[in-house]
């Protein structure tokens, strides 16, 4: 954690995606100091990659409980595949929502056109009242919202004068903002929220303190404004909510609430890709590649974080 001026930032550090050719990523969320923000608890920022050097994404099926996940790309398409039935591309500017609830496998691989790859992914934890609910799938292509010298996609919740119809379980937000050298955006934000604002390209202070390329600024709920001010053209993604107010126990793909629920989820997904049934978790239907064994659980007790 670096603090500049009064902003706590979080800064990134590189984690290979694994697979056969592991994609790099640069993993913000979660850190050692913080857990969530809001219930955003995940959030892994890539590229802009060339595919035919890093070999773009190659993510077989494998399980995600107790959470949903977000796409976002800025460049690049991927392909998704899921065993609730959904199939999907994912495109620049448009969100692409997946939720676990009790149980879900998804496969993501690039598609053959891309050449480059560009964008985050991001996980939103599921409180408990809707975390054991029916898998699903939504997308969305936001409008883009131009003002003087900014421009913005809502992709989760409400901002700036725009909703999104995509389904949360937990007060949220999330937007790309993009603004141009020598402007100023202040955005109206809901008070009761934390924010995270992770800067993609460009330069920005936000709220007076400069924020680095690829680091997540913190802003504590409490305010009404942030505001950002584009030294350089910048493309930020916003990321807000309700402070979440609940632990969890985060291990590999999986969100539960104790070492055991987290140890009966790795049971159920090695019991179905060796052939045997699981009442939680299928496959997606003709996928590419095999599904992705879990790793060996640890030797400790798995703790609750938040
Ligand atoms: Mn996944």
């Amino acid at each position: 954690m670096a603090i500049l001026g009064s902003m706590e930032t979080l800064s990134p550090r590189d984690v290979p995606l694994g697979g056969l050719r592991a994609m790099t990523v640069r993993r913000t969320l979660p850190q050692r100091q913080r857990t969530f923000i809001g219930a955003w608890c995940f959030v892994d920022h890539y590229g802009p990659d060339e595919v035919a050097t890093h070999g773009g994404m190659v993510v077989p099926p494998h399980p995600h409980t107790g959470l949903q996940t977000v796409s976002w790309l800025f460049s690049g398409e991927i392909e998704h595949r899921d065993s609730a039935g959904f199939t999907a591309t994912v495109r620049p500017g448009e969100v692409n929502l997946m939720t676990a609830g009790r149980g879900i496998s998804h496969s993501e691989y690039s598609t053959g056109g891309t050449t480059l790859l560009h964008g985050a992914q991001l996980w939103v934890a599921l409180p408990e009242g809707a975390r054991n609910i029916e898998p699903g799938f939504e997308h969305f292509a936001p409008e883009q919202l131009v003002g003087d010298g900014w421009r913005a996609r809502v992709f989760i919740g409400s901002l700036l004068g725009a909703d999104s119809p995509v389904r949360t379980h937990s007060p949220l937000v999330g937007a790309q903002l993009e603004v141009e050298a020598g402007s100023t955006l202040r955005v109206p934000v809901d008070a009761a929220f934390e924010h995270g604002i992770l800067l993609d390209t460009g330069a920005v202070t936000v709220d007076g303190t400069p924020l680095v390329v690829n680091g997540l600024g913190y802003v504590p709920a409490g305010q009404d404004t942030i505001e950002i001010v584009a030294a350089q053209d910048a493309r930020l993604l916003l990321l807000g909510g309700a402070p979440f107010g609940e632990k969890i126990v985060m291990w590999w793909n999986f969100i539960g609430r104790d070492h055991e629920e987290v140890v009966e989820y790795r049971a159920q997904w090695q019991r179905l890709i060796e052939g045997g049934s699981s009442d939680r978790f299928a496959l997606p239907v003709s996928d590419l590649m095999p599904p992705i064994p879990a790793p060996a659980l640890p030797n400790v007790q798995m703790l609750r974080r938040g």
